[in-house]
């Protein structure tokens, strides 16, 4: 038992929508010291609408590396290229504006 999880968890690891993510996150830590759906002033989630549904507060003070719902956003984001055929972008500033103009996903 033990080891199927283990051989799940390495598959989860090498898929190509964990790496993609993974790639997203190191190129969006190039551009942004913190997250750029961090509303400094009122503390919201600019994301948590697209994400969850409804409005939320950061709760991270916008520490964006390992936050689930930016995890969950490029997720929702690989999903969206990958089932539309579009080349998946490989440089996080070509998806930062996608989640406002998409709305919920
Ligand atoms: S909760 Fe995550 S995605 Fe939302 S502003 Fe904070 S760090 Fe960014």
């Amino acid at each position: 038992m033990v080891e199927i999880e283990h051989e799940e968890e390495r598959h989860e690891e090498e898929s190509p929508k964990k790496k993609w993510v993974t790639n997203m996150v190191k190129s969006a830590k190039k551009y942004h010291k913190l997250c750029p759906y961090y509303d400094k002033k009122t503390g919201q989630c600019l994301l948590m609408v697209t994400v969850e549904g409804k409005p939320g507060r950061c709760d991270r003070d916008g520490r964006f590396d390992g936050c689930p719902v930016f995890i969950k956003f490029l997720e929702k984001m690989y999903e969206y290229y990958t089932s539309r055929r579009k080349v998946l972008p490989r440089d996080f500033q070509d998806v930062v504006n996608q989640a406002y103009l998409m709305g919920p996903i």
